[in-house]
């Protein structure tokens, strides 16, 4: 057994063989952040979204070659593009948290970048139906503008809620840590996030609330690609819009 498959039968198994006492199996979505461009990372993660059959949304910065992008679409029946912000330029003020809309912008100004960045994607033959926020920056008048646009949201963290607007629908397992530098989360780590997420939906009988994983194809080191194959090897992945309520 692979160190992987030790560890998260440890700290998983008893937590999956509770929900499986009841009738029921976790689901799982997943999610890629930052493609701007194909690249021999994006081809990775598109191999192995083949190999396991395993849905992928890929989180686009719209600001580059989205012909190509377009083009990746086409060959690959798994991907699904969400829009990544507009530049995934940090406009905030130096020490707060980074975010791409600001208080001084109005909701015609971030209608308006919507407008124009949907009307470019659609020249390309693309017409996303979700946003997802740079830094999970989810600034009020954004919010609004989503909702106007009939946009569905995605950040991190959150549990999806009947009713509300924009629909959402978040991730919840990052692979990898971000400080001081970007690196693999680790298996124990991630194992120990899943345990406690599942046993919350398990006490809140949410037995169809999906967990996101989340993953950034440009950063991954050796050993989130690693961990990314044995867990898409193990786990039936659902489509994003098939998790929407
Ligand atoms: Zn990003």
């Amino acid at each position: 057994m692979s160190v992987q498959r030790w560890v998260f039968a440890a700290a998983l198994g008893l937590e999956l063989h509770l929900w499986a006492r009841t009738g029921h199996r976790p689901s799982f979505w997943w999610r890629d952040d930052d493609a701007r461009r194909p690249s021999a990372a994006l081809t990775r993660l598109l191999d192995l979204s083949k190999r396991y059959g395993a849905p992928v949304t890929l989180a686009t910065v719209p600001d580059e070659d989205l012909a190509a992008i377009a083009a990746l679409v086409g060959q690959h029946e798994t991907l699904e593009i969400a829009i990544h912000g507009f530049c995934h330029e940090n406009r905030a003020k130096p020490g707060g948290p980074s975010g791409e809309i600001i208080d001084t912008d109005t909701l015609e100004d971030v209608s308006a970048r919507l407008d124009l960045i949907k009307r470019e994607l659609k020249k390309v033959g693309l017409a996303p139906t979700a946003f997802v926020p740079p830094w999970n920056n989810l600034h009020p008048t954004l919010e609004k503008a989503l909702e106007l646009h009939d946009l569905e949201l995605s950040c991190h963290g959150q549990m999806r809620q009947m009713g509300q607007r924009p629909v959402r629908i978040d991730t919840h397992l990052d692979l990898m840590r971000w400080k001081p530098t970007a690196r693999f989360r680790g298996t124990l780590r991630l194992a120990l996030r899943a345990r406690r997420l599942l046993a919350i939906r398990r006490r809140l009988g949410a037995w169809d609330e999906p967990l996101g994983i989340l993953t950034h194809h440009l950063d991954h080191d050796e050993a989130t690609w690693q961990f990314l194959e044995f867990f898409l090897s193990r786990t039936v992945i659902t489509r994003r819009r098939d998790c929407l309520i």
